[in-house]
C-alpha cells in the first residue's frame, strides 16, 4: 500500500544521506573515498550521484533504522536488512560497499548497488525485487538525464553504474544504463516514450557486443532510431574514457556511431577472408538474412545496392535471393 511504499523511499533516503556522508567525511569512509578518487572521480561527481559508503559493520543500518522508528519488518520488505536466519533480529545487507543509491524516475531512492572496495565476488551486490524497486522497469540515472535527453533528441545506454558516472563526468548527460541486467521491453518503451534515437554504447567485450544485438532489437520493436557506439580492445566506456579522455570518448565513439546495419555487417566480417569465395557468400547470406527482417522497402534497396557494388553481383540476383529470405525465412 502507498502509505509503506512512502516509509521505504524514507528510509532509502535516510540510508543514501548517512553513506554520502560516511564517504566523503569521515575516517571510516576514507579508503572508499581514495578507490573512487583513484578510479578519477571528483568530489563533484561523487556528490551528484550521492555516492556513499555502506561500513564495515553487521548493524549499522538495523541500529540506524531501528533508532529512527522504522519497522524491522517493513525494512526487510525493503531489501535493506535480512532476517537472521535462527530466529532473533536482522543484519544489514550492504556491508563494507560503495553504495550507488538507484533512483526512480520521480527521483526518489528505492534501491542500491553496492560495489566491492576491490575485486571479487559478487562484484556488485543490488537491491532484491520489492514493492518500490523493479529492476526491469528503472534505467539508472533516468531521472537526471530525462531533460537532457528530451533536449539532444538522444539517449545513450550503457552497461553499467561506473559507465554512466564516468560518462557524465566527461559531459554527456543524457547517460543512462540497466540494472546489470538485461534490457527489457518496458526499458524499450520508457525510452521510447521520451526520445526517437538510442546510441547503444555497451562494453566491447563478447557479452557487451552479444548483449548489444538483444537490446537493439528491442528498442527497434518499441520504434526506436537505434545507433551503436563501439568500443575497441574490449574496453568498457568507463576504461576507455580514463585512457583516452572525454574529448575522443565524444568524438571516436560517441560521434562516431553507426546505423545498426553497419554494426552488423561489421560484426558479420570478423574472422572471415571475404577475398575467399566460401566466407564471401556466407557474409552475403546473413547481410540478406539482416536486410529480410527490416520492413521498410527504401532500406531493402539502400543495402541492396551497397552489396551489389561491393561485390560487383546484380541487383536482381540479389533481389531475388532476398525475396527466397522473405518468403521462406531461409
Ligand atoms: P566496474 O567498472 O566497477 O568494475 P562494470 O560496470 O565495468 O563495473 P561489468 O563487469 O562490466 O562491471 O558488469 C556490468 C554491469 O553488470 C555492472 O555495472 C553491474 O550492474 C552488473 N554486474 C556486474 N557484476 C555483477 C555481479 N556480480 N552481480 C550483479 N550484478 C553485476
Ligand atoms: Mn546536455
Ligand atoms: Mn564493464
Ligand atoms: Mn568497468
Amino acid at each position: 500500500d502507498t502509505g509503506e511504499t512512502k516509509i521505504m523511499v524514507e528510509a532509502h533516503e535516510l540510508l543514501k544521506k548517512f553513506y554520502h556522508h560516511l564517504l566523503v567525511n569521515t575516517k571510516e569512509g576514507q579508503e572508499a573515498f581514495d578507490y573512487l578518487q583513484a578510479r578519477g572521480w571528483t568530489r563533484e561527481i561523487i556528490d551528484q550521484f550521492e555516492i556513499g559508503y555502506a561500513p564495515d559493520s553487521w548493524d549499522f543500518a538495523v541500529k540506524l533504522l531501528s533508532g529512527r522508528g522504522f519497522s524491522l519488518e517493513l525494512m526487510e520488505k525493503a531489501g535493506l536488512i535480512i532476517r537472521k536466519e535462527n530466529g532473533g533480529g536482522y543484519f544489514d545487507r550492504f556491508r563494507h560497499r560503495i553504495m550507488f543509491p538507484i533512483h526512480n524516475h520521480h527521483g526518489d531512492a528505492v534501491g542500491f548497488s553496492g560495489r566491492l572496495l576491490g575485486e571479487g565476488q559478487p562484484k556488485y551486490l543490488n537491491s532484491p525485487e520489492t514493492p518500490i524497486f523493479h529492476k526491469g522497469k528503472i534505467l539508472y540515472n533516468f531521472h537526471q538525464a530525462r531533460l537532457h535527453i528530451r533536449k539532444h533528441q538522444e539517449a545513450i545506454l550503457l552497461e553499467g553504474f561506473a559507465d554512466v558516472v564516468s560518462a557524465v563526468q566527461a559531459g554527456i548527460a543524457h547517460s543512462v544504463a540497466t540494472m546489470g541486467t538485461a534490457l527489457t521491453e518496458e526499458h524499450a518503451r520508457i525510452l521510447r516514450r521520451n526520445v526517437d534515437t538510442v546510441i547503444i554504447c555497451y562494453d566491447g567485450d563478447a557479452s557487451g557486443i552479444e548483449a548489444t544485438f538483444r537490446a537493439a532489437e528491442l528498442l527497434a520493436d518499441a520504434g526506436c532510431h537505434v545507433k551503436i557506439a563501439t568500443i575497441p580492445d574490449g574496453l568498457d566506456p568507463d576504461e576507455y574514457i580514463k585512457k583516452y579522455g572525454s574529448d575522443r570518448f565524444r568524438r571516436d565513439i560517441i560521434d562516431a556511431s553507426s546505423s545498426l546495419m553497419a554494426f552488423k555487417m561489421m560484426y558479420f566480417r570478423k574472422g572471415k577472408n571475404l577475398q575467399n569465395e566460401n566466407d564471401k557468400i556466407r557474409y552475403i547470406e546473413e547481410v540478406l538474412q539482416e536486410i529480410s527482417k527490416l520492413s521498410n522497402p527504401i532500406e531493402w534497396d539502400y543495402y541492396l545496392r551497397q552489396l551489389a557494388d561491393e561485390f560487383s553481383l546484380s541487383l536482381s540476383a540479389l533481389q531475388e535471393q532476398l525475396n527466397r529470405h522473405r518468403n521462406n525465412k531461409i
